[in-house]
């Protein structure tokens, strides 16, 4: 994993590390091509791409060396048909919510995000490539099996959204929605209406003569990562939802989860909380496949 993504983002905002910058004779540059982009972010240590600036600019002057603001870059637009879209890594989590392009759930999700101050800079490229401990929109896109579109080397790839955060490599160019057509449903806790979600759970499948294809199940704000669940997936796939009991998919998936409790919430009430997302979530899948 790259230099930058071993920073760590906190309830407390940026975990302090010896060799973070106070912010002092602070360099900031705006490119117009991703070869120049990636050229400046190679030539030093300490530089930052730079797109909305929530988690950069959280709790005071960002700790950094140098920021390459990514606003040049025409990386903002969101284009193409309801068969495949491609969404901008610039754009806003508040142009997404009103998308309406953009299927039902994402656009939900997009709208549970704290304040609308947050969601008018916070962009969907900052999302996937910033390791905050929660997100309202990451499960639904895993839901969805996007993939990522990034820049790194002189070129551009393709890889699925959930093999990427492994590895977060390179500059995020867009979030390609190829798969449309899946049934996408979510669940989302929070404790107060201006607070960070407490656990998200997404489900996506595809129904195909009646059984489930392809299912995705993941989970955000248990650990400080994205969590889909194998277990859980294998537990439906196959089956017509009415086959599937809340019972086995739950314990498929609770064995794989190990929460970690923060100031809010214990392990233990994690887990519940994913256990009435996982009974709502099936509820609504067997609602929909009947
Ligand atoms: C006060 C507050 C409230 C929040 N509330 C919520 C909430 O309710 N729900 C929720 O899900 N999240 C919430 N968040 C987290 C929010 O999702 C992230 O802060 C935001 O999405 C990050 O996007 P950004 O554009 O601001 O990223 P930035 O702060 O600009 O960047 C974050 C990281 O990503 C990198 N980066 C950015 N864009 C790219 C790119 N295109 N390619 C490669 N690297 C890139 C940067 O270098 C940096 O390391 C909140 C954050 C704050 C500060």
């Amino acid at each position: 994993m790259s230099d930058e993504y071993s920073i760590v983002w906190t309830e407390l905002g940026i975990e302090p590390r010896a060799e973070l910058f106070e912010g002092k004779d602070l360099n900031y540059v705006a490119p117009t091509t991703l070869a120049e982009a990636e050229q400046l972010k190679q030539s030093a240590k300490g530089y930052h791409y730079l797109a909305g600036g929530t988690i950069l600019n959280w709790k005071g002057s960002p700790r950094v060396k140098g920021l390459i603001d990514l606003k040049h870059l025409q990386l903002e637009k969101i284009t193409g048909i309801s068969t495949e879209i491609r969404i901008g890594a610039m754009a806003t989590i508040q142009y997404l919510a009103d998308c309406p392009a953009l299927p039902q759930a994402l656009r939900n999700s997009a709208k549970l995000f704290t304040s609308k101050n947050i969601r008018n800079m916070a962009t969907i490229g900052g999302t996937a490539t910033g390791n905050f401990f929660v997100s309202d929109v990451l499960p639904v896109l895993a839901a969805f099996q996007v993939d990522i579109e990034y820049f790194q080397d002189g070129r551009k790839a393709v890889m699925p959204l959930v093999t990427w955060l492994r590895h977060k490599s390179g500059l995020i160019c867009a979030i390609l929605i190829k798969h449309t057509h899946r049934t996408v449903f979510f669940r989302q806790e929070k404790i107060a209406q201006m607070d960070f979600p407490l656990i998200v759970t997404a489900l996506g499948v595809e129904l195909n003569d009646g059984k489930i294809s392809e299912p995705v199940i993941a989970i955000s704000g248990a650990i400080g990562k994205l969590i889909v669940s194998e277990s859980g997936a294998a537990v439906l796939s196959g089956k017509s939802p009415s086959e599937v009991t809340f019972e086995e998919l739950n314990a498929a998936v609770q064995q794989e989860v190990e929460p970690t409790g923060n100031v809010k919430a214990t392990p233990r009430v994690k887990r519940r909380v994913i256990e009435s997302h996982l009974k709502a979530i099936l509820a609504e899948l067997q609602k929909e496949g009947a």
